[in-house]
């Protein structure tokens, strides 16, 4: 591959992982990675990216939810921004690279123009999320909601596990909570948000491919209910007199299990299940379930809600079971803008890859971002899908091969009409 003979990516790849390894270090629970929103943790990992986009040129701020953002003007100081970035905060007992890849290959990139003196035809700005996890506070997409001017401001007044206020975590992190509002546009006009991220699942190893565009995030439907029949002696019942509701739910678990294994892009999951009472010498006669279903586009995920739903209400008559089924939860798919993404997959062509495509099952700051402008998606492969675990890890040639493609995305506007200067790849 061309890129290994490039000297600069390697050394960059190199300094991107060397970076990770130095935000892994900075943790508020020793002997792993946990960084939540507020947290010293956090501050500290914010002050060291901070430092960095210094070091390289690029005008930093924070904004009102405490998020790090970091500007490369534009030729007038009214151009809109072309954003890119991911997240600094993580999950309990995280890996280094879920959120740090994105913004430290994005600030990488940006440097690396910073440094060419190249005229940009819009401003860069990298961003740093102060949260998108929601460990502490369980409300995912903190630091990008504040960013766009969708956070409610109620929020300021939830409390995490040792009482302490959002509000006052807020503050701990350098935002200014008196200043967030709910429908406060961003700053600037943004013409567009960019985000790598790992791909956190198995399909770029199955593909032998560093790299895939992100074609959209897929919507989510979670599902609570309740399989009721009869606890009874487990010594005493016969089987055929049983009113069993774990075998309920254990059978809806393996019609998800199959509907999705069938349908192309559906993944669902039965993940919860309290048994009552929950004797080993009780027959089950109550069971509460959860089921998420998943894809990439809205109508597959609801037909098949309904399906199992169809398939749970046979389930309970053929058992002589009572069936109770709520839909708690149903946020639709994001698709990725048709124009950002076939930019992204000029760039990745361009540097010599396959273009291949993949939905993300997992949501990102771009769900929040494509509320108020353009998003798209570039995943880098990692070992073995690992992600939200301390196993997390990512080739360097990997991080070689996005910064490559960002390097070629970004110097794209300014050569249009000029693709015979493609840089070489084979
Ligand atoms: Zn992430």
């Amino acid at each position: 591959m061309a890129l290994n003979h490039d000297p600069g990516l390697t050394t960059r790849a190199s300094r991107v992982m060397a970076r990770c390894d130095r935000l892994a270090a900075c943790t508020e629970e020793s002997g792993g990675i946990t960084r939540s929103y507020g947290s010293a943790a956090l501050v500290e990992a914010m002050v060291l990216v901070e430092g960095w986009m210094r070091e390289a040129g690029i005008e930093t701020r924070r904004d009102a939810v405490g998020n790090l953002l970091g500007r490369l003007p534009g030729p007038d100081p009214e151009a809109a921004a072309l954003v890119l970035g991911s997240h600094l905060d993580s999950v309990r007992d995280a890996g280094r690279y879920d959120g740090p890849l994105g913004v430290l290959v994005a600030l990488d990139a940006v440097a690396q123009v910073a440094l060419s003196g190249r005229r940009q035809p819009v401003a860069l700005e990298v961003a740093a999320f102060a949260d998108e996890e929601g460990l502490r506070f369980h409300t995912a997409y903190l630091g990008s909601s504040g960013y766009v001017g969708s956070l409610d401001r109620a929020l300021l007044e939830l409390v995490d596990a040792s009482s302490v206020s959002l509000r006052d975590a807020c503050l701990a992190i350098g935002g200014d909570p008196e200043t967030l509002s709910a429908g406060t546009p961003p700053p600037t006009a943004l013409e567009g948000y960019v985000e790598v991220h790992i791909e956190q699942g198995p399909a770029l190893e199955r593909l032998g491919a560093p790299l895939a565009v992100v074609s959209a995030i897929a919507g989510q439907s979670r599902v609570g209910g309740t399989f009721t029949g009869e606890a009874g002696h487990a010594g005493t019942v016969p089987m055929d007199e049983r009113h069993d509701a774990l075998l309920g739910a254990a059978e809806l678990a393996l019609a998800a299990e199959a509907l999705a294994s069938a349908v192309p892009g559906l993944i669902a999951t039965v993940g919860e299940l309290d048994v009552f009472p929950g004797a080993s010498n009780v027959i089950p006669g109550a069971v509460r379930f959860s089921l998420d279903v998943r894809a990439p586009d809205d109508r597959t995920r609801q037909t098949a809600v309904k399906t199992l739903h169809r398939r749970a209400r046979a389930i309970a008559a053929q058992r002589g079971l009572d069936l109770s089924w709520q839909v708690v939860q149903g946020n639709p798919a994001v698709p990725m803008d048709a124009t950002l993404s076939s930019r992204l997959e000029a760039a990745v062509d361009a540097v010599g890859f396959a273009v291949h495509h993949l939905p993300s099952g997992a949501g990102h700051d771009a769900v929040v971002l494509a509320q108020v402008c353009p998003v798209a998606m570039l995943f880098v492969r990692c070992t073995g899908g690992i992600s939200h675990n301390p196993a997390e890890a990512v080739l360097a040639e990997d991080v070689a091969a996005a910064l490559a493609v960002l390097d070629r995305f970004l110097a794209a506007p300014a050569e249009e009409g000029s693709r015979r200067e493609r840089t070489t790849a084979t």
